[in-house]
């Protein structure tokens, strides 16, 4: 791939197109600032491309679909100026005054500031079926999606602190909540492991792999594997929860950025600022409780703000602090 340098100096690049990168586009983009967010390319729109209903994103009384809700933002911050570009960042320098990006097409683009919005991956079990039954039973997130499944029966997949609090959530509306577990015990805290095990409605499969899912527009049973009998059955749920872990994309900054012990980028205190001068970021890459859309919506607007005094501040250092 030939690199071909933009000679324009920006004053802020946002990667990332989730919540909080297009919340910080629409604030930088009434602020004058001329953003430029790099979307992504297959990824563009962020995880909740990935979901059918949202319920819990204020302003939508009936609700909203998550690909409708990220179109929304992305109309929301071209409205205003932001310049959005479906292509991935592959390399960042972000020492210096001035950071340069490179893309997959080779384009190499400069700013003075650089918000990091890259989001988080959960971890997915790996089956043909999980991603095509995601949003139709299929979910990541019980604070999301448990309010879908009341009286229902669910499977909870995993044995860690996240697992047991899904686990424990869901009861909230579920008839039945069975977790599947790979070995003899949980390897969440004792405190979580015991909560759960002496939760009435939580049952346990121990010893069991997940290896198929079944339905055809929504979920109607999971497929386990006993580890050591080898014996496969069948278990009646009509929904999902997948908590085997959640890795922030650090990727192309974590030899740059100081992280936290959680793998999330490290930010000082509420603010969105990194270990480097001029470098902000925001959304579920700096958090590891709340991932929600409006929290990454939220961070990403004190991302815009921490950037627009920086600006402020290197412009005219006298009359601004950052
Ligand atoms: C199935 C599912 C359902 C959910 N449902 C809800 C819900 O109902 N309500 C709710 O509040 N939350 C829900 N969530 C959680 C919510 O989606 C996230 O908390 C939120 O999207 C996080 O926003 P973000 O901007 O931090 O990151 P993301 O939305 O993950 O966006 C990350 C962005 O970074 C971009 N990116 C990554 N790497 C690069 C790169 N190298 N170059 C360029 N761009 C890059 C991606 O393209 C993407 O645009 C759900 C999550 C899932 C997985």
């Amino acid at each position: 791939m030939t690199s071909a340098q933009n000679d324009e100096i920006r004053d802020v690049i946002i990667v990332g197109s989730g919540p909080s990168g297009y919340t910080a586009a629409i604030y930088t983009a009434r602020a004058n600032l001329n953003p430029l967010v790099i979307a992504g390319s297959v990824t563009a729109g962020g995880e909740l491309m990935n979901t059918t209903d949202v319920e819990n994103f204020p302003g939508f009384p009936e609700g909203i679909m998550g690909p409708d809700l990220m179109d929304n933002m992305q109309k929301q911050a071209e409205r205003f100026g932001a310049e959005v570009l479906f292509d991935d960042v592959t390399e960042m320098q972000l020492d210096g005054e001035i950071k340069t990006l490179s893309l997959a097409d080779g384009t190499v683009y400069r700013a003075r500031a650089v918000i990091v919005s890259t989001g988080s991956a959960y971890r997915e079990l790996g089956l043909p079926d999980e991603k095509r039954l995601s949003g139709h039973g299929v979910s990541w997130c019980a604070t999301c999606d448990g309010f879908f499944f009341r009286d229902q029966t669910i499977a909870v997949i995993g044995g860690g602190d996240s697992a047991m609090e899904e686990a424990l959530f869901l009861t909230k509306f579920a008839a039945k909540v069975i977790v599947v577990h790979r070995r003899s015990e949980l390897r969440a805290s004792k405190i979580m492991a015991d909560r759960a095990l002496a939760h009435e409605k939580i049952e346990f499969v121990w010893d069991s792999e997940v290896i198929g899912i079944n339905g055809e527009d929504k979920v109607s049973g999971l497929v386990v594997k006993n580890r050591n009998s080898g014996e496969e059955s069948t278990l009646d749920v009509t929904g999902i929860f997948v908590a085997i872990g959640n890795d922030p994309r650090v990727g192309l900054v974590k030899d740059q950025l100081e992280l936290t012990a959680e793998g999330t980028i490290a930010v000082d205190g509420r603010s969105s600022r990194t270990s480097l001068p001029g470098v902000y970021a925001a959304g579920d890459v700096i958090d590891s409780t709340y991932r929600q859309a409006i929290t990454a919506a939220a961070s990403g607007c004190a991302a815009a703000q921490d950037v627009e005094h920086y600006l402020a501040n290197i412009k005219t250092p006298a009359k601004a602090s950052n």
